[in-house]
């Protein structure tokens, strides 16, 4: 039964993963470094770490021993609030960069890792349906606004100030090394996905049933 009459949407990689630290681990491989997540400053890997694109699409292949997005840990707490919402709000929309072509892959993981969810509500490049704009931000920006979304959770400073901004809704945003910066009055900084919760329960009080 629907409890609140909204649509809530959260972004995938180190959202609902551990994305950074997949890609640390294939950096260290390719490179033979011991970088952390506390090396990850920068959220384009290939200036944080001095590769080209095409050695971060070979780390991406094949990160270590890993495979991306299959061996993606999840991030602690995700599935149990996002699973808790489904059912109680309208719909939950998980918008991606992630190119199309992971769809599948995609959702494969959504599966093994007990996500309840609908997949036609996976959204990936951040546009439902045709492309319109060429950048990310934007295109997100966009499409959480058409979508009439009143709750996003992010990773990406850019992002999340974008979103924030464009649809005018508060935007969590869980705090990494290379998030750090100017943050949109509306962006609101979590460590965890308690917080997360507790943030999406003070938004949501108002659109109870
Ligand atoms: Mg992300």
């Amino acid at each position: 039964m629907t409890v609140y009459d909204v649509r809530i949407g959260y972004d995938i990689d180190d959202v609902l993963t551990r994305t950074s630290e997949l890609v640390i681990e294939g950096v260290n491989f390719k490179l033979g470094t011991d970088y952390t997540l506390d090396d990850f400053v920068n959220p384009v890997i290939e200036d944080c770490f001095g590769l080209t694109t095409e050695e971060v699409n070979e780390i991406f292949s094949k990160p270590g021993n890993k495979r991306f997005p299959d061996d993606l840990a999840p991030f602690e707490g995700a599935k149990d609030v996002v699973n808790s919402y489904h059912g109680l709000v309208d719909s939950q929309y998980f918008i991606t960069a992630r190119d199309p072509s992971f769809r599948e892959a995609t959702i494969r993981w959504f599966d093994d890792n007990g996500f309840l969810y609908d997949p036609r509500n996976i959204s990936f490049k951040g546009v439902v349906g045709e492309f319109s704009l060429d950048n990310t931000a934007e295109r997100k920006a966009q499409t959480v606004k058409d979508l009439g979304i009143v709750f996003f959770v992010e990773d990406s400073l850019t992002n999340a100030n974008a979103i924030s901004e464009h649809a005018d809704i508060p935007v969590c945003l869980l705090e990494y090394p290379s998030n750090k910066g100017a943050r949109h009055s509306n962006v609101v900084p979590v460590k965890s996905w308690v917080e997360v919760e507790r943030e999406l329960l003070r938004v949501l009080e108002p659109f109870k049933k």
